[in-house]
């Protein structure tokens, strides 16, 4: 077992308050830190050096990969109105040509740019399984190990969801069969998606999770088998939950009650349960989830993307939501960006400032993560803990100046992803002087999307 000494010149660790530390020693064994101490005399010899501000590896804890080749491609021109619903065909138009290397390298590019971003886990919310027609492959998990392949390449730990997906889309009278492009996407029923997803192994950095798509894809009666399946392996479920307001309606329409009591009859509201956006939640939805200390992931970049609407995040948090942050569909992979958003977009609906605090926003985006993501020893620097860390120089534009009395404000309010120089997975250094050790991420996104 290596053993390895890290001298931070300053450090937030994630624990209580906004407090940034001037000198925190972490000594790191077997992938966990195993202490954490003040040591403002310097760094002692043979102790790795980290200028800046160390905090907490981040957690983006929705992620799919492969949107990232949508990337300022569908945009339009400003003179053309459309929807999430157009958006979501020109997605589909993707994922019809994605063939298992492209996912591999695609993915890889993806990863690598989060572990340049800061990011030190990643929830992939993955659905995009069967061959262009829709049948399984020879191996069917094989783009399952295509995306575990690509975590371990890019150095970042992985909480793979594995999302049962089984209908087109709900209506008045039913479920719609899965259309065309949505046949890469589906299982045959529950039972099959769970005998699929237990065949895929996790390993030291890879978690596997379960996921439902939303109440659009799979029924009450198999969002309670994929729950119990959760359950039964003590995993993370996540799901996406009222990100539209006609999701809500075509919910209500057949079943007479929101997605968020769809989630709750079938018993999957608890601590292990993220409900992805929560864009368009209603009071009772928030208790309900608020009530099983549940996750709601907000994916803010996006949502501004997909014309989604603002969710209610101090409301969620009030009613006893852990609150989370994810990337989403990659349109920016910042999840400082993500932070800020959740009061900044508060701020805009209520013409009111001060819902959230700035930790409060960066544990969203550190230890309130890891816990959706089922790592609930990670996201804080203290003994016990996962050893994921990253750190952002104190003297870009964007933090020269700062006080250290302000600097996590600073931080959390004006830093970006391109302030992080160093960042360690797993007791690993998997990014040193903001270059990745192992890929050319340029290159490798350049190639991938070419
Ligand atoms: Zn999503």
């Amino acid at each position: 077992v290596t053993s390895e000494t890290y001298w931070c010149e300053y450090a937030w660790c994630g624990l209580f308050g906004d407090a940034v530390e001037p000198g925190v020693l972490l000594e790191v064994e077997g992938g966990l830190i195993t202490s954490a101490s003040s040591r403002t005399d310097g760094s002692p010899p043979g102790a790795t050096v980290l200028r800046g501000v160390t905090i907490p590896g981040m957690a983006n804890s929705h992620s799919h990969s492969f949107h990232r080749a949508l990337r300022g491609r569908t945009e339009g021109r400003g003179d053309s109105p459309t929807t999430f619903w157009d958006w979501r065909d020109q997605m589909y138009d993707l994922a019809a040509k994605i063939q298992p290397e492209w996912f591999m390298r695609l993915a890889r590019a993806t990863f690598a740019e989060m572990a340049l971003a800061g990011i030190t886990v990643v929830g992939e919310f993955h659905y995009l399984r069967n061959d262009p027609d829709g049948n399984r492959y020879s191996d069917p998990n094989v783009m399952a190990k295509a995306l575990i392949a690509a975590a371990g390449d890019a150095g970042i730990r992985l909480t793979l969801l594995d999302t049962c997906y089984l209908h087109g889309g709900i209506g008045s009278d039913g479920y719609a069969a899965a259309s065309p492009p949505q046949r890469r996407f589906v299982d045959p029923d529950a039972e099959s998606w769970a005998a699929r997803a237990s065949n895929i192994a996790g390993n030291a950095t890879t978690l596997i999770g379960a996921a439902v798509h939303s109440v659009r894809a799979v029924d009450p009666v198999s969002i309670a088998l994929v729950s119990q399946w959760a359950s039964d392996s003590r995993s993370p479920l996540h799901a996406h939950v009222s990100e539209q307001v006609v999701e809500n309606e075509a919910c209500e329409s057949l079943h007479t009650m929101s997605p968020t009591c769809v989630f709750a009859e079938a018993g999957a509201i608890d601590e292990r349960f993220t409900a992805v956006h929560g864009t368009h939640l209603s009071e009772q939805d928030m208790r309900q989830l608020g009530g099983g200390r549940s996750t709601v992931c907000l994916c803010p970049t996006t949502e501004r993307d997909l014309a989604d609407g603002v969710g209610q995040a101090a409301a969620v948090a009030a009613a006893g939501c852990e609150l989370a942050v994810g990337s989403d569909s990659q349109s920016v992979i910042d999840l400082l960006e993500e932070a800020r958003a959740i009061e900044l977009d508060q701020r805009l609906t209520t013409q009111r400032r001060g819902h959230h605090s700035p930790a409060a926003l960066l544990r969203a985006a550190t230890s309130s993560g890891y816990r959706s993501l089922g790592w609930s020893n990670g996201g804080t620097l203290q003994a016990g803990a996962l050893a994921d860390f990253t750190t952002l120089r104190k003297d870009s534009p964007r933090l020269a100046g700062q006080r250290i009395s302000n600097l996590l404000a600073g931080i959390v309010f004006s830093a970006t992803a391109a302030d992080v120089t160093n960042v360690v997975v797993n007791g690993k250094t998997i990014v040193s002087d903001g270059q990745h050790l192992s890929v050319e991420v340029g290159l490798e996104l350049r190639e991938a999307l070419s």
